[in-house]
């Protein structure tokens, strides 16, 4: 790729009309959070230089842990400098040998990596089986630690969180929730998965949030009470062995969260793509999954036709990437559609109309097996 990430990509110095980033709300090449960062480089310089414990912990990383707190009603937050090491820091700072871990078949690669840096002993239930669950929890003695997506990254259906919760609390387990695709685009005013359930701290004690989607920037966070924050400060691996984030770009994010907080504009323009999305789509006959949220997939099954259909797509100029396994289970191939507010109406209708010309590359379901 070269430029900057928009729904207009040039890869390999062609234009292609992306529908597979997910910069849900078009903050990553937002002039607004570009400026906050040229505006904070002079102030900040540009590197983060040392660990957080050692001397990196810049202002600007306060200011935002601050920030997140707000924007997620929780007492407090840590900033991570990814996604992928915030679970790996929580989960293995929270649980550990002789205790267990009970984690969503659907859950993020992160989530996993984290579970068996940790450990503790791992026990999948099956995606959304909250009565499974229940059960495991009931049958298990001990620490015990459920975590789960807030919205998953690869069908885009919410996790039962009230559900969770309530189990959770009956059963005596500590629940985390990643919502690195709910933040910016559920719940009021964009703060995500655990506030759309209307879930407090108590009930969700630790909240995990990714920066590098909808909110455009980069690094993660996790928010909840005081104890669990001061605990990760001296315990989550991935907080203390690594070098602070440009403190500029926590500038840039504290801006974008400004955005996301006091405009509901980009939101309702992105829920009318998706549900024209979900019409269109399904009237050309395509197998959608249970998702309000912007991932969309085509459900395809196998690899080849996900390709070929991904191909086709591209020789019209999108680029929607084809997801196989491991990433999905075994027969699970899919057209990993994500719609943005940055896209027009307009080049919701180039993508279907791509669609409707690909159509004949998926056999069709035979009417028994909808059945
Ligand atoms: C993308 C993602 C992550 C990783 O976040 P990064 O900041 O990209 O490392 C973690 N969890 C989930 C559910 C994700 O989708």
């Amino acid at each position: 790729m070269s430029g900057p990430q928009q729904p207009e990509l040039t890869a390999d110095g062609k234009p292609l009309l992306s529908f597979c980033s997910n910069d849900y709300l078009g903050l990553a090449n937002d002039a607004g959070n570009i400026e906050a960062l040229k505006q904070a480089l002079p102030e900040t310089g540009l590197g983060g230089a040392a660990s957080h414990l050692v001397c990196g912990h810049h202002e600007a990383h306060h200011q935002l842990e601050e920030r997140l707190a707000a924007f997620t009603r929780r007492s407090s937050a840590l900033f991570f400098s990814t996604g992928y090491m915030a679970n790996m820091g929580v989960i293995s700072a929270l649980v550990g040998r002789g205790d267990t871990v009970f984690s969503d078949k659907l859950n993020h690669a992160s989530i996993v990596d984290g579970c068996i840096l940790s450990r503790a002993r791992m026990r999948r239930y099956a995606h959304g089986d909250v009565a499974t669950l229940e059960t495991m929890l009931a049958n298990t003695d001990g620490h015990k630690v459920v975590v789960t997506d807030g919205v998953f990254s690869m069908d885009g259906d919410v996790a039962p969180l009230r559900e969770l919760a309530r189990v959770c609390r009956e059963q005596g387990a500590l629940l985390v929730v990643d919502d690195a695709h709910g933040l910016g685009v559920l719940g009021p005013q964009g703060r995500g998965s655990v506030l759309e359930a209307g879930l407090s701290e108590e009930e969700v004690p630790v909240l995990i949030g990714t920066l590098g989607k909808a909110v455009g920037t980069s690094g993660a966070f996790v928010a909840g009470p005081e104890w669990l924050t001061e605990y990760l400060v001296q315990k989550a691996r991935t907080y203390i062995y690594t070098t602070a984030m440009p403190p500029a770009l926590a500038v840039a994010t504290c801006a974008s969260l400004d955005r996301i907080e006091s405009d509901d504009a980009p939101r309702e323009h992105l829920n009318q793509l998706i549900a024209d999305f979900r019409s269109g789509a399904g009237r050309l006959g395509y197998e959608l999954m249970p998702s309000k949220t912007p991932i969309q997939p085509i459900m395809i099954g196998d690899n080849h036709t996900a390709l070929a259909l991904s191909r086709a797509l591209e020789a019209q100029g999108l680029l929607v990437t084809a997801i196989r396994p491991p990433t999905v289970p075994v027969g699970q191939a899919r057209l990993r559609v994500t719609l943005s507010a940055a896209h027009t109406t307009d080049q919701l209708k180039q993508l279907l109309a791509a669609l409707s010309k690909a159509r004949h590359l998926v056999e069709e379901t035979p009417e028994e097996a909808l059945q």
